[in-house]
């Protein structure tokens, strides 16, 4: 307990020095306290003082470095699914048919996506087999990127490599790659387990409206009618997105009354309050206030002071 450490109203060096490192007793006597209030503790690896399950995780996890080639999988604008996808897809932790024979499953080991049967492989659903062929076809064309390739780890690599010529051109070669193999995926998927035959336009829909949504997200909503040609000429000319706005006004009646407002908190003291002023219009005071309130964040005493007083107001 800090009472342990105080000795007539000041920090007892003494007893600190025999407890602690130098160099914390040195911080620990550059705190000031007061007597009369209660100790209070603040976890420093979270900026509200509070404990949390995730702050202390991250101080104890062993980061290991990031993979750069696996930068545009992890990409912010790309669904969670979607990136644990790639990311098992580049590790080969998918159950694919070839992986599973390795552990002894031998029934129905074929692909699903080609008419001939042949065995199920990386390359072979993402890169090589008749849907995923055609896929790539279709949506490296508009960018022109070389579809033709037998291996996907390198089909990811041309896309993730190209320069591009501005940042929605970026967001393109970087999200299209990971909604092909999601879409891909989807398909086997539904077809193995559910017999669903996902047809070719369904799956060009599906790519369009997935990655027009990402885009969304970044640089605002495209039209409607654009497909993948448009998306992409429109891309690496310099799309930009176009702002609109719209002017709203305050009436001001006759005998208004004016509030204004605030609030704060000191993380190191543990301590917020707020305050503010309603005048009339012409400038006369009505009431001004400031009280101390419960201790929570900065947004929190902000909008309690607000509260305060429109109820105030209110009555
Ligand atoms: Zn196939």
């Amino acid at each position: 307990m800090v009472k342990h450490f105080i000795h007539q109203n000041n920090w007892n060096k003494g007893t600190l020095e025999t407890t602690l490192p130098r160099d914390i007793v040195d911080e620990v006597l550059t705190i000031k306290f007061e007597e009369d209030r209660r100790d209070k503790p603040l976890w420093k690896l979270d900026s509200s003082g509070k404990f949390s399950c995730s702050s202390a995780f991250q101080d104890l996890r062993q980061k290991r470095p990031t993979l750069t080639q696996l930068e545009p999988v992890w990409n912010k604008t790309v669904p969670f699914k979607i990136s644990f996808l790639m990311w098992r897809l580049h590790k080969k932790k998918l159950p694919l048919g070839n992986s599973l024979n390795k552990f002894g499953f031998t029934s129905n080991m074929d692909c699903v996506c080609c008419r001939s049967p042949v065995q199920e492989s990386y390359n072979h659903l993402f890169a090589v087999g008749e849907m995923a062929r055609r896929i790539w076809k279709w949506v490296s064309r508009p960018v022109g990127i070389e579809s033709d390739n037998n291996n996907i780890v390198q089909i990811l690599d041309n896309w993730w490599k190209t320069k591009s010529n501005n940042s929605v051109h970026k967001l393109i070669l970087t999200i299209s790659p990971n909604m092909v193999c999601w879409i891909l995926w989807k398909a086997r998927c539904s077809k193995k387990f559910s017999s669903k035959i996902f047809y070719k336009i369904w799956i060009y829909n599906q790519f369009v409206f997935q990655t027009k949504i990402v885009i969304a997200k970044k640089f605002g909503k495209m039209q409607d009618q654009w497909g993948w040609t448009n998306i992409c000429s429109i891309a690496m000319m310099d799309y930009k997105l176009k702002l609109t706005s719209k002017m709203v006004k305050w009436n001001i009646h006759g005998d208004d009354l004016i509030l204004n407002t605030d609030g704060s908190y000191m993380i190191s003291l543990g301590r917020a309050g707020v305050g503010g002023i309603v005048r009339r219009r012409n400038g006369n005071m009505v009431i001004a206030f400031a009280k101390p309130i419960h201790f929570s964040t900065n947004n929190f005493s902000k909008a309690c002071a607000a509260f305060l007083r429109i109820s105030w107001c209110c009555h």
